[in-house]
């Protein structure tokens, strides 16, 4: 895929790219009041979900296209240009009808290929940005089949949007970032632009300067913040909205690192991952080749191949040990969980051939 570029008439190619605005427009006065404020604080693209996809029936779900009129007329007041959320090919008439600027997919609908889909085949012919959620589940191929299904439909000015993924564990987070699913995608498609949601990453306010920093220092292009004129009143994710003179501190104090300037410091450190690199591959090589022979004593002997208590005792210990090395202990464990897959794997093949040798015999 080759993508153009999302930047609409007259905004900065400047980073970050922001988009701000209420999680949800309620009424004429708080969508007008919290669009002025944005205005003034100098962002360029207002927010506000019209459809409120909720978990459970009976909350809060969106004005509807009542709203639109409402975005038309701030649009109007403040020059800005204007974003939802679209879920249903309704959804998208309507917001094409009342001149929204750019849409966005949420989570969602992101994890179902028939609204993805449904959504592609209503845009066709349509030239408008449309920037997609990452899926609630935190699966990479789905994010690009989303991708592609827009793509195929003619949609070249496409982003993405990073809001974290849903896990059933409770962390800091109100949505896991696992930012390596999202550093992938930009590895993959470097042309694509990629905004951290800080304020459904986080779920609260005070996690938004934070997570938008560290977006900046992966090299997002942007930043999309729920913003409110008094977020304590929201009707909806009211602890993670903040207030347009919050955002403009956000904004204001954020670092924005060069990223085109590779000094000869950094070639240096580079140099050496490379080779710490290499020479952990051939510590990787060197293991396997002690896990095969483990593999022919165990075949000698009859033995299974998997014995779990040691195991268990392996990753337990090295968990213990890595973090003393100061690195996590979830990510030593994930580590030794792949190469003991991969000792698994191999013991196998030795126990296969060694059937194989037999029957030939
Ligand atoms: C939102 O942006 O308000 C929203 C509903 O987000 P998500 O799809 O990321 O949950
Ligand atoms: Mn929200």
């Amino acid at each position: 895929m080759k993508f153009e570029s999302i930047l609409l008439p007259g905004i900065d190619a400047k980073r970050p790219l922001v988009i701000a605005g209420p999680c949800s427009a309620e009424t004429e006065e708080q969508l007008m009041g919290t669009a002025k404020q944005i205005a003034d604080a100098g962002v360029k693209i207002f927010r506000a979900g019209v459809w409120k996809p909720r978990t459970k029936p009976g909350g809060f779900e969106g004005i509807g296209s009542e709203a639109l009129k409402w975005m038309k007329a701030a649009a109007k007041e403040t020059g800005m240009y204007m974003a939802t959320e679209v879920a249903t090919e309704k959804h998208v008439y309507e917001s094409l009808k009342y001149g929204i600027d750019l849409l966005w997919i949420g989570a969602r609908t992101a994890a179902n290929p028939f609204a993805v889909q449904e959504i592609a085949d209503t845009l066709k012919g349509v030239d408008i940005p449309v920037l997609i959620k990452n899926p609630v589940n935190p699966d990479l191929e789905l994010w690009i089949g989303a991708l592609e299904r827009l793509y195929n439909a003619g949609i070249k000015r496409l982003g993405v949007i990073h809001r974290g993924f849903s896990i059933p564990d409770k962390t800091v987070y109100r949505n896991i970032p696992h930012w390596h699913i999202p550093i992938e995608l930009k590895r993959r498609y470097p042309d694509l632009p990629i905004l951290c949601d800080a304020s459904h990453i986080g779920g609260r306010r005070d996690m938004i300067f934070k997570l938008s920093q560290q977006a900046m220092d992966l090299n997002y292009s942007g930043l999309i913040i729920e913003t409110h004129c008094s977020p304590d009143e929201a009707w909806s994710d009211k602890e993670q909205q903040i207030t347009p003179a919050a955002l403009k501190k956000v904004l204001d104090n954020i670092v924005i690192r060069d990223t085109f300037q590779t000094t000869e410091d950094l070639s240096v450190l580079r140099g050496q991952i490379d080779e710490l690199d290499n020479e952990l591959l051939q510590l990787l090589a060197k293991r396997m080749r002690v896990s095969r022979e483990i593999g022919y004593y165990k075949l000698e002997h009859d033995m299974p191949i998997l014995q779990t208590q040691r195991y268990d005792q392996i990753l337990t210990d090295r968990a213990y040990q890595g973090e003393r090395m100061e690195m996590s202990g979830n990510f030593v464990k994930k580590v030794l969980e792949a190469i003991h897959a991969e000792s698994v794997r191999q013991q196998m093949v030795v126990m296969e051939k060694a059937k194989k040798d037999d029957l030939t015999v």
